[in-house]
Order: structure tokens, then C-alpha cells, then sequence
């Protein structure tokens, strides 16, 4: 009998997914339970792809970077007027969470990664953690992670004191086909992720895969992420509440915002954007909107149960680093459960005391730049800080 436990994973995300190949690779057996009862969709969510969110595919997948990535190599910052206001060289690496998603489920297989399998409750006894799932079958395992992301039912279970904290502000976000938009407006994306600062406020915008993962110039999607103070209270339910009446707590997916909060974004886009930036934002067919959060936890392990990716620490996306942070969560438990000859609490506790540090240290640097943005005025084009990585600026 193997030596390496049996693994349920809950949620099968990027950071699922990663933990779940890199533990198998170890030889753990291991089933995902993710809920959504199809294969997980088009989120309509550009991201920028660190090597840590990179890392499976390339290393174990026969990946290279560029198969999932468009690549920029400058970082502009324009004016009102659509001047220079910044340049720099800067290579970065954009993806979207649909091509990631895909490519490593591609790798590990439909067999063991459940859809439909909603984890409604989990209890520990002795050395065996036992899962109930909606239906109400039951499934155990030697050891639970928990990678269900922001509104996690494993952190809400296992801290239950641990609240998100509203950052103060919500991000636009959507993407338009490149080939759509005007010919100058291609040409300011074709090598470069643009910024522009507003007072209170900045937006980015780079080019990422298309919808089928294309990368040829024309086929990607130009996607925008635009950081929009909202007051809690009334005007971020406002907001929050989309045109079927229901309020959300972190995301109104695409289609879902009222033509009223999309027509005003439109209208302010127009007044303050430089035209290359206003054409992207006002051409975005179904804005989604996902309001900024802080979470953070004092533990990730409790037994046999960990909490990995957004299901610890959910940090502002100013690094770009949320899935990179998830997959390094994948990829230390598996280096720590090897290290501890497959004994769960002890890998746990190795891991915990390493992956509280990266997840406080990425809280903290987000949470200087989102406020430094949004509320401080020191936003400044070129500050070293501003560049992505998971454990400092650039790396
Ligand atoms: C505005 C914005 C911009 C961002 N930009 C970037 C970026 O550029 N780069 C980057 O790396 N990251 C970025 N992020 C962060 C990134 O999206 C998240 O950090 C990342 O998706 C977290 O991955 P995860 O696997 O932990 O959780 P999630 O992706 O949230 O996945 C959780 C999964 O668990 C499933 N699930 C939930 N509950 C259950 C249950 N009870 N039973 C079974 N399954 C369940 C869900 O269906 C889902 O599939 C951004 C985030 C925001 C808000």
C-alpha cells in the first residue's frame, strides 16, 4: 500500500487543479470535487501569468510560455491626451484563466475531476477527513485541501472568525477582440500593457489569448481591469445588484450589471481615457464587475485540512499574482508531503509555517499599492513596486 495519502482537492480552479497534478505526481491518489456542474467557462478574465502559475505546464506539461501567453515588452503610461507620459521595457507574459484552466485540466484528465460535486460539509476523525456533498453521498480521505476560492466554505469552517474585508473599491474588467477595434488603438497594444492614472483610480489594459487560446495577432482579446472606488453601504450595493435583482457579494459576471451602472461607467470612460484606452473600455460588450478584497488567516491547516490559493489569503490584484500564489500553495505541499514520507501533519505543518509567509507578505504589497492608488496619491508611473511578481516585484 502507498506510503502517500488519499487526496480530496475542493474546487478545481488553477489552484485545484495545480495541487492536484503535483500530488498525484507524488503519488498521492487524488480526486477534485468542483462544483459547477460543467466545465468550468470562459471567465472573460484576462490575467498575467507569473512562472509560478506557469510552472506545471511547463515543467511536467510540455508547455512552453508561449503556447498559453501573448508576451508584451514595454509598460506605457499615457496622458488624458493619449501622450507619453512613461515608458519602460518590461517583458511580461498575459494569459487568460480560460487558457490556463484548460491546458491543465487537458493535463490531468476528466476520470477523477468530479463537476457537480459541491462540498457542503467536512468533519475529521482520527486520521480520516469525511467530505458530504450536496446530494448528500459522502466520500473520504486522508487529507482534505480546500481550494474554493474567495467565499471558501473551508475557511468559513475551519476560521470561522476570519472575515473578508471590502478594500474600498471594485474592478471593471472585460475584454474586446482585438480585430475590432481602430487600427491605432491595435497598434498601442501590440507590445505593451497601457496604464493610466486618474485621481483615486488607475486602469491597465494588455493583450491576452483569444476565447480558443489564438495567438495571432488580430485572434487575441484586448482586456482591461479598471480599479473604481465604491463606497460601502448603499452605492456598492447599488452596483453589486444586477439586473435580475440579486446582490452579490464579490462578483457580477458578465451580462449581469444594470444598464445604468454600464452606461455610467461608459460615460466617465469617455470624459477621462486617452482614446486608445476609451475605445477598449466603451467597446466591452458585457463589463463584469469583482469588488476588491482582503483576506487574511492566521492558520492554513487544521488535521488534516488545508486551505490553499484564495481559500487562505485573497490579496489585491496589484501584484497579478493571485494564481501564482495559488499554484506555489500546490506546489510546497507537494514538496513537503514528499519531505514528511506522505505523514500528513507533519507536512502540514512544514507547509503552514512556509505558505503563511508568501500569502502575508503578497497581502501586505498589494494592499500598499492598492491603497497608495485608490486612496493615498502616490500612485507614481515607474515606481519599481508597481512591477508583478508573487514573492517581491518581478520575481
Ligand atoms: C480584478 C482581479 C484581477 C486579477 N488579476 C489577476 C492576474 O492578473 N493574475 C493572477 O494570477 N491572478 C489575478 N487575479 C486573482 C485570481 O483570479 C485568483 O487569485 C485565482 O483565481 C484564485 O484561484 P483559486 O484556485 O484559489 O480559486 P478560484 O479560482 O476562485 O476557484 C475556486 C473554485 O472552487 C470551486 N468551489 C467553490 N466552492 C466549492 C465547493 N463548496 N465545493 C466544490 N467546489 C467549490 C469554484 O467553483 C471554483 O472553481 C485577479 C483577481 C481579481 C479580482
Amino acid at each position: 500500500m502507498s506510503a502517500m495519502p488519499r487526496v480530496i482537492v475542493m474546487g478545481g480552479s488553477v489552484g485545484g487543479l495545480t495541487t492536484a497534478l503535483v500530488l498525484r505526481d507524488t503519488g498521492c491518489d487524488v480526486r477534485v470535487f468542483e462544483r459547477s456542474s460543467s466545465a468550468l467557462q470562459a471567465r472573460g478574465a484576462g490575467i498575467a501569468a507569473l512562472d509560478a502559475t506557469l510552472r506545471y505546464l511547463v515543467e511536467r506539461g510540455g508547455y512552453q510560455p508561449a503556447d498559453v501567453c501573448s508576451a508584451t515588452g514595454w509598460i506605457r503610461f499615457l496622458n488624458r491626451d493619449g501622450s507619453l507620459r512613461h515608458e519602460q521595457r518590461h517583458r511580461y507574459r498575459f494569459s487568460s484563466w480560460n487558457t490556463i484552466y484548460r491546458s491543465l485540466l487537458r493535463l490531468f484528465g476528466a476520470g477523477r475531476y468530479l463537476l457537480g460535486h459541491e462540498v457542503v460539509d467536512f468533519g475529521q476523525t482520527g486520521d480520516t477527513v469525511c467530505v458530504t456533498l450536496a446530494d448528500g453521498s459522502r466520500a473520504s480521505a486522508d487529507l482534505l485541501v480546500c481550494a474554493d476560492g474567495v467565499s471558501s466554505i473551508g475557511r468559513g469552517k475551519l476560521i470561522p472568525e476570519v472575515a473578508p474585508s471590502y478594500a474600498g473599491y471594485v474592478a471593471w474588467r472585460g475584454t474586446v477582440p482585438e480585430r475590432s477595434l481602430s487600427p491605432a488603438t491595435r497598434k498601442a497594444y501590440e507590445d505593451a500593457i497601457i496604464y493610466q492614472v486618474l485621481t483615486d483610480s488607475h486602469i491597465l489594459v494588455y493583450p491576452i489569448p483569444g476565447l480558443d487560446g489564438s495567438l495571432a495577432a488580430g485572434d487575441r482579446l484586448i482586456n482591461m481591469v479598471w480599479y473604481v472606488n465604491v463606497a460601502a453601504g448603499d452605492d456598492l450595493d447599488r452596483l453589486m445588484t444586477g439586473r435580475d435583482g440579486i446582490r452579490r457579494a464579490v462578483s457580477l459576471p458578465p451580462g449581469a450589471a444594470t444598464d445604468e451602472a454600464v452606461t455610467s461607467m461608459r460615460r466617465q470612460a469617455e470624459a477621462v481615457f486617452a482614446p486608445p484606452v476609451a475605445e477598449v473600455v466603451t467597446s466591452v460588450a458585457e463589463p463584469f464587475v469583482q469588488a476588491v478584497y482582503d483576506i487574511e488567516v492566521p492558520r492554513m491547516a487544521h488535521g488534516r485540512v488545508c486551505l490553499v490559493g484564495d481559500a487562505a489569503f485573497a490579496v489585491r490584484p496589484h501584484a497579478a499574482a493571485g494564481t501564482a500564489k495559488a499554484a506555489d500553495d500546490g506546489w510546497a505541499l507537494g514538496e513537503e508531503l514528499q519531505a514528511a514520507g506522505g505523514n500528513v501533519p507533519a507536512a502540514l505543518a512544514a507547509w503552514e509555517r512556509r505558505q503563511l509567509l508568501v500569502g502575508q507578505q503578497l497581502l501586505d504589497r498589494t494592499r500598499e499599492i492598492g491603497d497608495s492608488s485608490q486612496f493615498n496619491g502616490t500612485f507614481r508611473p515607474g515606481d519599481p513596486r508597481l512591477i508583478f511578481g508573487l514573492h517581491e516585484p518581478g520575481h
